[in-house]
C-alpha cells in the first residue's frame, strides 16, 4: 500500500509520504545550513554571497524558487489553492525562467485567509507537529492600514537567520567589535526590533535595550554608558537628539557615531538625513524590510552609500535571501533595469513563511552595477521611492509624502515637526503645512516673515501653492515611533 501511495501524484495537502517529507527536510536543511557565524573579511561578512557574480546569484535563486514552489505545493493549503487556480501543476516551476507563472500574492489575501481559517490562516508549510517543537514567536503588522493587524509566527531557525542577515547589514554599515548599541525600537510584536537585536547579539555587540523607557532615561543611558550605535525610526532619532540638547547633553559631542534607521524612508530623504546627521554628528543608515515577506533587512546602506551627500543613497538588496522583481503595475511584466516599477519580493529562506511574489506596494528603481564597496548584488536607486497607495495627487501633480518632508526639512528656519493637511475648496485641492520655527521667534512680524518665506519656498520646491501656518515651538506633537504627519481630508 505504501508503494501505491508513492506512485500516486500528490493530491492531498499534509499527506505524509516519504517523498513529501524528503522535500521539506531539504528545505529545512537549506534554511539552517547556509550561515556564516563570523565575518569572513574586514569589510564583508559573507563575500561568497554578497560579491557573487550575477550568474551565481541567479543560479542560487533559481534552485530556491523551484524548491520552495514544491514545498508550498505540498504543504501550504493557501498556495496550493492559488497554484491550482492559476492552472499550474506540481512541476510547473523548475527555475527562475518559470517565475512569471506564479500568481502574485497581495496583502488583502492574507487577511481573508486568516479570517476564514482562524487564528493562523493556511499560509505556512509547517505542520502542526512542527509548530510543537520549532520555538515559534508571534509577530504582527502595525494594523494601521487594515482593520486588524496581520499575524505571523516565525521559528527559532527563522530568527537565527534574521540575526545573520541583520549582522551582514550592520557590518556593511560599519558596526564593529568595540561598538555598543542602544536599540530604541518598541519591544513589541514588530519584526524590526527583534531582528536587529538578534543581529547585534550574534555580532557580540553589547546592547542597551532602549524600548519601554522615556527619552530622559535614554538620554541618561547615552550620557553614562556611551553607546556608539543608535537604532530607531528617523523621526524618533531626531526627536531624541533635540531632547538630549534640552537636557544639557550635546548630541554632537555624544559617543554616538552611527544611526541605524528603519520604519520610515528618512535615511533616503536628503534633507531629513542631513538634519539628523547634523544633529548627531553621526552617519545615518537605512535598513528596510517588510513584516509580511522580508522580515530581516531586505535593503541596507553600506558605508560608501551612506557617505553620499550630493544624491540619495542607493540601498543594497540581499538578493541571496530574497528575489526582487520590479514589475510594470499594469502588465505585471518586468521593467528594464533602472526604470521605475512595482516592488515584488519572494522570500527564499524562511522556514515558517517562504512567501513567493508578494506585492510590497513600493515604487522602486534598481541597478545591477557593482557598488564601490565591492558588493555586487542589486541596489535600489535612492532607496524605496514611496508606496503606491501613498501617492498623492494635488492639483494635478503627483508626488509621494516623502517629497513634502524633503521640502519642509530643507528650510533651515523651520523646526523638525510638521503636519500636512489636504482639503478641497470647491473643485480645488488645498494643501496646508503647519510648522514650528527652528528657534523661538520674539514677535508676530518674524512669524509672518517665516510664513511668507516658507510659502514661497514650498511653492518653488513642490510646484503647488501651499498655505503655511506657523505655530509656537512645542505645539506640534513630538514623534516617538513612526510619524503620522499627513492628513488627507479630501
Ligand atoms: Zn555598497
Amino acid at each position: 500500500m505504501v508503494i501505491a501511495n508513492l506512485s500516486q501524484p500528490q493530491t492531498k495537502i499534509g499527506a505524509t509520504n516519504i517523498l513529501d517529507a524528503r522535500i521539506r527536510l531539504r528545505h529545512l536543511a537549506l534554511a539552517e545550513a547556509q550561515t556564516h557565524g563570523r565575518p569572513v573579511t574586514d569589510f564583508i561578512w559573507s563575500p561568497d554571497l554578497e560579491c557573487a557574480s550575477r550568474a551565481a546569484t541567479q543560479e542560487r535563486q533559481s534552485q530556491r524558487v523551484a524548491l520552495i514552489y514544491e514545498v508550498l505545493w505540498d504543504h501550504s493549503e493557501f498556495y496550493r489553492r492559488k497554484f491550482e487556480t492559476a492552472g499550474l501543476d506540481r512541476n510547473a516551476v523548475q527555475s527562475l525562467d518559470d517565475i512569471h507563472k506564479i500568481p502574485l500574492t497581495y496583502p488583502h489575501e492574507w487577511l481573508a485567509d486568516q479570517e476564514d481559517n482562524p487564528p493562523w490562516g493556511t499560509f505556512s508549510p509547517l505542520t502542526q507537529d512542527d509548530w510543537l517543537e520549532r520555538g515559534w514567536m508571534l509577530f504582527t503588522t502595525s494594523g494601521t492600514k487594515a482593520k486588524a493587524p496581520r499575524v505571523f509566527r516565525h521559528t527559532a531557525v527563522d530568527r537565527d537567520l534574521w540575526a545573520w542577515h541583520g549582522a551582514r547589514a550592520l557590518y556593511a554599515m560599519g558596526v564593529r567589535r568595540g561598538d555598543i548599541a542602544i536599540n530604541c525600537f518598541g519591544y513589541g510584536t514588530s519584526v524590526a526590533f527583534w531582528g536587529l537585536h538578534y543581529a547585534l547579539t550574534l555580532m557580540g555587540v553589547p546592547v542597551i535595550p532602549g524600548g519601554g523607557v522615556n527619552s530622559a532615561r535614554r538620554a541618561l543611558f547615552i550620557d553614562r554608558y556611551r553607546p556608539t550605535v543608535l537604532l530607531g525610526t528617523p523621526s524618533y532619532v531626531l526627536t531624541l537628539g533635540r531632547e538630549l540638547a534640552e537636557l544639557g547633553i550635546d548630541p554632537r559631542a555624544s559617543s554616538v557615531r552611527l544611526l541605524v534607521c528603519a520604519g520610515e524612508p528618512g535615511a533616503c530623504v536628503p534633507s531629513t538625513k542631513a538634519r539628523i546627521e547634523e544633529t548627531w554628528n553621526a552617519v545615518m543608515h537605512d535598513d528596510f524590510g517588510c513584516t509580511e515577506v522580508a522580515m530581516s533587512p531586505l535593503g541596507y546602506t553600506c558605508s560608501e552609500e551612506a557617505a553620499q551627500k550630493e544624491r540619495r543613497p542607493n540601498v543594497h538588496l540581499m538578493e541571496d535571501q530574497y528575489l526582487v522583481e520590479v514589475l510594470d503595475p499594469e502588465t505585471a511584466k518586468p521593467v528594464a533595469e533602472g526604470e521605475r516599477g512595482m516592488l515584488v519580493v519572494s522570500n527564499l529562506y524562511s522556514e515558517a513563511q517562504p512567501i513567493l511574489r508578494y506585492v510590497m506596494g513600493d515604487w522602486v528603481r534598481i541597478t545591477n552595477e557593482a557598488c564601490a564597496c565591492g558588493r555586487t548584488q542589486a541596489r535600489a536607486i535612492g532607496g524605496l521611492q514611496g508606496r503606491s497607495d501613498e501617492l498623492l495627487k494635488v492639483r494635478g501633480l503627483k508626488f509621494f509624502p516623502a517629497a513634502i518632508e524633503d521640502a519642509v526639512r530643507s528650510l533651515p528656519d523651520v523646526g523638525d515637526e510638521f503636519i500636512v493637511e489636504l482639503t478641497t475648496t470647491g473643485e480645488l485641492d488645498c494643501m496646508k503645512v503647519t510648522i514650528e520655527p527652528a528657534v523661538e521667534l520674539g514677535d508676530e512680524s518674524k512669524r509672518d516673515a517665516l510664513k511668507l518665506s516658507s510659502e514661497y519656498a514650498l511653492k518653488g520646491l513642490l510646484g503647488v501653492t501651499t498655505e503655511v501656518e506657523v505655530v509656537p515651538r512645542g505645539s506640534l506633537p513630538r514623534t516617538t515611533a513612526k510619524a503620522k504627519r499627513l492628513f488627507d481630508r479630501r
